[in-house]
């Protein structure tokens, strides 16, 4: 472990955090100052096991030497390189690199910077796609209740939380939305993918008769909802999903932010449920979170949409300063080199069982009214406290916090995702923690 002094900041105020409680955060501050493998250290010198890695994001643990090496080389070699017009050979290198363990015939990678730009660029290259085809009636775009897709203008409006919609006007127009597949009255407590609900998928036959196949561009859903509680889909429905997309020449866009590089003990959740979409989006875990980046893979028929027109036109009028930065591309390389060498993009199938044993385990633990998992995927729901929901799980989430395990929390939801390292040892430590901390809170 690095042993980095403590540093305290004497003045938290310019800095106005994301999605966080500022005001109380600022009256009681948790810091990190430093982290290796699994553990966070905190500023005041305690160790913290992470059982999040990060927000999703650092699958192979932290402070990888073989990662800050690479981002250190390339940082002195080639900083940056204009993005547009311009190349760079790594950044070529490493979309060869995810294509190869890309989801058959995703051949193809658009950069970005993030989860929120990724879904930006899927859904405008759907829409493209469909104009480069002569078929620009095809506008509307299909997201689903409970969704995440990020937080700008196209993710909220795709997405289904109301908090992260609410204050926003009127979003973008011509979108629609699937139910969400979370049937507590059915599978509460089923290991795996529940068996109910294959027919919700059903529902978008509905919206395409009420709008018209030939106005619907794209389907965006996150395979396994991860932000709204690690919501799993029921048995078939994603391929049925696939299915009515086929049928009516609708683009199925997976957001494979948090299920991508392994979190399902397979490479992408496209390899476990069986079920290729048209585009994939991707970030978090492509540079195991370490530098910012996100990744769109394509279908090669997507792509050669583009590629068809007059060879003097730019095919597709999007990117950003930083597509492919060779830092995080740099990063990414060495991430999938460690991914590869240590087998972590398969290795939450191995501990799958273990996982799925332990956290139901807490199945009579106090306050507990659900528990789902998946690969290395976790989500313990708490009963909310009369008139106060959400305070229940987020007073665990302090507690663990306190006895040296970071959990994340959403509404009453514990939501767990070890970095794709974890022992055995380090799941027990984490279910007798949440254990513990439920037993002792109100
Ligand atoms: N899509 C999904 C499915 C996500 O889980 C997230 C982030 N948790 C995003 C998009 C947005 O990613 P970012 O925060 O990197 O913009």
């Amino acid at each position: 472990m690095l042993n980095r002094p403590a540093s305290k900041p004497n003045d938290l105020n310019a800095f106005w955090m994301p999605f966080t409680a500022n005001r109380q955060f600022k009256q009681a501050p948790r810091m990190f100052v430093s982290a290796k493998d699994m553990h966070y250290t905190t500023d005041d010198g305690r160790e913290v096991l992470d059982a999040t890695s990060g927000l999703w994001c650092v699958n192979a643990g932290h402070c990888r030497p073989k990662i800050t090496e690479a981002i250190q080389r390339q940082a002195a070699e080639l900083d940056y390189a204009p993005a547009f017009q311009m190349g760079h050979p790594i950044a070529f290198e490493f979309a060869s690199k995810l294509a190869a363990i890309a989801p058959q015939g995703m051949d193809h990678v658009f950069y970005t910077n993030s989860g929120s730009e990724s879904v930006e660029t899927a859904l405008k290259i759907a829409l493209a796609y469909h104009r480069a085809k002569g078929d620009g009636s095809r506008f509307r775009l299909i997201g689903r209740e409970r969704g995440y897709h990020g937080v700008n203008f196209g993710g909220i409006s795709v997405g289904g939380i109301v908090a992260n919609r609410k204050m926003f006007g009127t979003l973008l127009t011509g979108v629609d939305h699937l139910p969400h597949t979370h049937l507590p009255e059915h599978n509460s407590f089923t290991r795996g993918e529940p068996e109910t609900g294959e027919d919700l998928a059903d529902a978008l036959e509905r919206i395409v008769t009420l709008h018209d196949a030939s106005t619907i561009a794209a389907v965006i859903v996150e395979p396994v909802a991860g932000s709204t509680g690690v919501l799993i889909p029921p048995k078939g429905y994603l391929k049925r999903l696939r299915n009515i997309c086929d049928k009516h020449g609708i683009l199925l866009i997976f957001d494979e932010v948090i299920t991508g590089f392994g979190r399902l003990g397979t490479p992408f959740a496209a390899d476990y449920f069986d079920v290729i979409p048209d585009i994939m989006t991707t970030a978090k875990g492509v540079t195991n979170g370490v530098i910012p980046m996100g990744a769109v893979f394509v279908k090669k028929e997507i792509h050669d949409a583009f590629m068809k027109g007059p060879e003097h036109l730019i095919e597709f009028f999007h990117g950003y300063t930083y597509s492919g930065n060779p830092i995080a591309c740099a990063a990414g390389i060495a991430t999938l080199e460690t991914y590869q060498e240590e087998g972590l993009l398969t290795r939450g199938a191995e501990l799958a069982h273990y996982w799925e044993d332990a956290l139901h385990s807490l199945k009579d633990a106090r306050h507990v009214i659900d528990i789902r998992n998946i690969g290395l995927v976790g989500a313990i729901e708490l009963e909310p406290m009369a008139g106060q929901p959400t305070k229940r799980a987020f007073t665990a989430f302090l507690k663990a916090f306190e006895e040296g395990v970071l959990i994340r929390t959403t509404g009453d939801i514990i939501a767990l995702s070890p970095p794709l390292i974890v022992e055995h040892e380090q799941i027990d430590r984490i279910v007798d923690c949440i254990r513990s901390v439920l037993a002792e809170i109100d």
